[in-house]
């Protein structure tokens, strides 16, 4: 009996088993020592009692032999010479004598006879035993000597170990079948038992009573006694070991199933699910193992469903691609509807018609296969949400079905929705193992959910893997798609010409024409770079005008002969909304191995050579060679470096004044930017603003110029000095974000300005394009009070006539014509007709540029408003800026501005 573990381990089992056995034992042997205790008891008073009897049966036999001896002796002859021959005598008396009756020797009064004992020594025993007996009639009495054996032999039962003594009536022992005397207590053995019997003689023979007295020694007793116990305590010792047979298999019972349980629920609460417990029967514990088995099957399920369901979570997370997630799914689709094939056809929003489908078939084979997906199969896959469909009452099912190659006539179909899209649906065919219940259905319904969010992930992770790999407005590559392909290309090692191609004149187009013309030319140039490349060559915008071609190398001279066509393509004139343009290209080609060895190095080497090809003329195209135009490079570097030189702080303002051309003081001034390049020095607008042009950083550098110009002017309000306004610089980029309104607005208020502090020059340039959009800005600002300046104003192609309705305060005239004014006629007239036609319009008018004191004069007599250039001051640093406002100030200065 495997009993021996678990009895010892279960201290349920050691408590049944203790108590069994004390509850046992202890009545038993309660029960044995009282029924010791009576029995010997009663063994006692029966022993006392049979001895009793003895002891009278033994006196009476005595008496018996007695009165027979008598009667044997009154029918002696009484002749007294006759001898005793009679043989009957024989045995009974050793002698008689007949003696005459004399009343000495006759027997006592009333009786005839009489017996008496005779001893010749004091412990002669026994006795010799006389009888008397006298006949009245003779007046004889015959006297007789009884022989000893006659009266006392096999009277008693010497074999039982009785003994037994005689005692006369006055004591004296007659008789005593032990060597000792009985009577006295001293003499007798401890458990010995006596029982003494009182003969009556005084009837009979006229003498007192013989004492009988039997003593039996106690061993008889005793060793039924001991018998006894030794039964009583096998008795014990059988009940006990019965009850400990009992309790052990009650134990066992019991403890047993007890222990599986517990080491089932053990297993079952570290996640072992598959376990099971061995407890069958029909008792309580059967109930609880079959109830364990249910329910650990069921927690197991569940389990497994819940591990399948945050593998597919996991998988979403980690997106691991739907494929592999379907593979899952379908995995576990197979194992809830053993027995029937499933699949989970996919929906793929960007191929619409199509169906691919990933199908498990029972015997474990799978297929995938792409399907087309008609309308009605649509309608019929689509419109149900976890249902059985008759493959009978929809034709398109039917066909998908055969097509599939599935024999089933019903199928489960349960589309996997997300956000109102169908993506895939989960399909079973009938012929499950067991029959679909509510619970097989919620556990699709699980899963059919995931699949669904797991879909939906994937797609939004394509979606969002194209977005940063594609350019939004051409489909192309962009710049990180450009880096990828670029470094699998590098890593497979396979030879190639890295061609980027730069319009040359898309900034003035998207300048002039708007943004949306822009687009439009980018869209163009990107399908004709498309159309002059072999098939396996890549394409890639780069932001703004910036393209790169990836051509495998096939040949040297065909790489040559690509770029040439490219440049010539893209180069050739289009229509744009009714208007002729022309953009050129410049092309410069790194070959992959021999021009760079990372991706890196290639764009920028390819670069560098587009920066030579512009070096040498518009439309041309360049190969990287190492010892390429600097000029180019440093282009290139320099426009890498100042997308770093607004976040590190390398801008700086310089404020150059603006005189009063009358009194010659300064009233406004203008800031200028300068970039303190950290090893080119202090760098002027000219080196780097067309650069944030084009690289659209010129928002970023405009945002700060705003802000820090006013915060100038704040600090120079806080420290007295006389300044009316600062004006600033708008580039036209910046125009056409509407943000920049919000932006002035929030420059103005953070410092404490008022708008009417502030000016913004604008160029010509606005008036082309969106200049509805532009107009509507500028009025926004003007209206709250800033002042509108153009600036460079007369070198623009537009006409004059924009002057009437763009809301304009300031007219800024360019340089170029205050430089010729004095010595060339044409300039004096234009300055003199721009002059008088911003009087007209009530605009002032501000000459730029101005260098000499004739200069100054002249403009002065012109009607010029106000004066700016190197005469009066060159653009200064904001710490210089209080002292030039303060000389001029003077009257002095007055003078000398307009003297001068
Ligand atoms: P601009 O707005 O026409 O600025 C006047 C330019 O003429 C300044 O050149 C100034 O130093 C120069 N100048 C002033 N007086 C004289 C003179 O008497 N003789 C000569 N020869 N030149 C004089 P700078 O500072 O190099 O600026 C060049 C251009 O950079 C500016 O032309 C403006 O278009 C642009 N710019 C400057 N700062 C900013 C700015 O913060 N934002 C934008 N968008 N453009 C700016
Ligand atoms: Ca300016
Ligand atoms: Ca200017």
């Amino acid at each position: 009996m495997k009993l021996e573990g678990v009895f010892l381990d279960s201290r349920l089992g050691r408590r049944i088993f203790l108590l069994f056995v004390l509850a046992a034992t202890v009545p038993t042997m309660l029960l044995s020592a009282l029924a010791y205790n009576g029995w010997t008891r009663f063994a006692a008073a029966q022993e006392e009692e049979r001895l009793t009897q003895a002891t009278r049966y033994f006196a009476l036999t005595v008496l018996d032999r007695l009165l027979a001896a008598r009667a044997a002796l009154d029918a002696v002859e009484l002749d007294p010479r006759a001898a005793p021959g009679d043989e009957r005598l024989l045995g009974i008396f050793r002698s008689i004598v007949i003696v005459p009756s004399t009343p000495a020797e006759g027997p006592g009064e009333g009786t005839r006879s009489t017996v008496s004992w005779l001893r010749h020594a004091a412990d002669q025993v026994p006795a010799r035993v006389i009888i008397r007996s006298r006949d009245d009639t003779t007046g004889l009495t015959r006297i007789a000597e009884l022989e000893t054996n006659y009266l006392w032999s096999e009277a008693f039962d010497e074999a039982s170990g009785e003994q037994v003594c005689v005692f006369a009536g006055n004591g004296v022992q007659i008789f005593c079948s032990a060597s000792v005397d009985i009577a006295a207590s001293e003499a007798r053995p401890a458990d010995a038992r006596t029982a003494s019997w009182n003969l009556f003689l005084r009837h009979e023979f006229g003498v007192d009573d013989w004492r009988f007295t039997v003593l039996k020694s106690g061993g008889a007793a005793l060793r039924n006694g001991v018998s006894f116990v030794h039964i009583a305590w096998q008795v014990v010792l059988a009940s006990v070991l019965l009850v400990v047979i009992l309790s052990l298999v009650l134990v066992r019972r019991t403890t047993v199933p007890l222990h599986k349980l517990t080491v089932g629920t053990r297993r079952l609460a570290a996640g072992d699910y598959g376990v099971r417990v061995d407890v069958h029967g029909a008792d309580e514990f059967g109930e609880l193992g079959t109830a364990f088995n249910d329910m650990a099957g069921r927690i197991g399920r569940q389990v497994h469903q819940l591990e399948v369901l945050s593998s597919i979570d996991r998988e979403i997370l980690e997106a691991s691609g739907a494929a592999r997630l379907v593979r899952r799914a379908l995995a576990r689709l197979a194992e809830l509807s053993l027995g029937a094939s499933v699949g989970i056809a996919l929906i793929d929003p960007a191929t619409p018609a199509q169906l691919s489908c990933s199908l498990h078939a029972p015997g474990g084979e799978s297929c995938e296969q792409e399907l087309a997906l008609t309308p009605a199969l649509q309608a019929a896959l689509l419109v149900h949400d976890g249902a059985w469909r008759r493959a009978a009452d929809a034709p398109a099912l039917a066909d998908l079905l055969a097509a599939l190659g599935w024999p089933a006539e019903t199928v489960y179909v349960s589309p996997a929705r997300w956000r109102e899209q169908t993506l895939g649906v989960l399909l079973v065919s009938q012929g499950m193992a067991a029959s679909p219940d509510a619970a097989w259905e919620l556990q699709v319904g699980e899963l059919r959910d995931r699949v669904a969010v797991a879909l939906a992930s994937a797609a939004r992770e394509r979606q969002l893997q194209h977005r940063a790999t594609h350019d939004s407005l051409t489909g192309l590559l962009n710049r990180a798609g450009l880096h990828e392909a670029l470094e699998q290309a590098v890593h497979a090692q396979q030879s190639l010409a890295l061609m980027l191609i730069d319009l040359d004149r898309f900034k003035v187009v998207n300048d002039t024409m708007g943004h949306e013309a822009g687009d439009e030319l980018l869209i163009g140039v990107a399908q004709r770079i498309g159309r002059c490349l072999p098939r396996g060559a890549l394409v890639a915008r780069l932001g703004g005008d910036e393209f790169v071609a990836l051509v495998p190398d096939t040949a040297s001279g065909h790489i040559d002969e690509i770029a040439d066509e490219l440049v010539l393509h893209v180069g050739r004139p289009v229509m744009l909304r009714g208007t002729q343009i022309a953009t050129g290209a410049s092309l410069g080609v790194a070959m992959f191995p021999a021009d760079g060895q990372t991706a890196a190095d290639l764009l920028r080497h390819a670069d560098m050579a587009m920066y030579a090809a512009k070096a040498r003329g518009r439309a041309q195209v360049a190969r990287f060679e190492p010892a390429l135009d600097s000029a180019a490079v440093e282009h290139a570097v320099l426009s890498r470096d100042l997308t770093h030189a607004v976040e590190r702080g390398e801008l700086r303002l310089h404020y150059q004044p603006r005189v009063d051309a009358r009194s010659g003081a300064v009233r406004s001034v203008e800031a200028l930017v300068r970039w303190q390049h950290p090893t080119r020095g202090l760098l002027m607008p000219g080196a780097f603003i067309e650069l944030a042009e084009e690289t659209g950083l010129i928002g970023d550098i405009g945002h700060w110029v705003l802000h820090e110009a006013c915060r100038q002017l704040a600090t120079w309000r806080r420290e007295q000095v006389a300044l009316e306004t600062v004006a600033v610089n708008l580039s036209v980029h910046q125009l056409r974000t509407p943000a920049i309104v919000d932006d002035v607005f929030a420059a103005l208020r953070s410092h404490g300005l008022a708008a009417t502090e502030l000016e913004l020059e604008v160029t010509e340039s606005v008036m082309v394009g969106d200049v509805q959009g532009t107009s509507r800005l500028l009025a926004q600002l003007r209206a709250a009070g800033v002042r509108i300046a153009i600036d460079d104003f007369g070198t623009g192609y537009s006409s004059m006539a924009y002057l009437r309705y763009l809301p304009v305060d300031v007219l800024k005239i360019d340089r170029a014509f205050v430089k010729d004014i004095g010595s060339d006629a044409s300039a004096d007239i234009v300055v003199r007709a721009i002059v008088g036609l911003a009087g007209s319009l009530g605009l002032v008018t501000v000459a730029e540029g101005v260098e000499t004191a004739a200069q100054a004069q002249l403009l002065t007599e012109m009607g010029c408003g106000e004066l700016q250039g190197y005469h009066f001051a060159r653009p200064l640093p904001p710490e210089a800026l209080p002292q030039a406002v303060r000389a001029r100030a003077t009257p002095a200065a007055a003078n000398a501005a307009s003297v001068a």
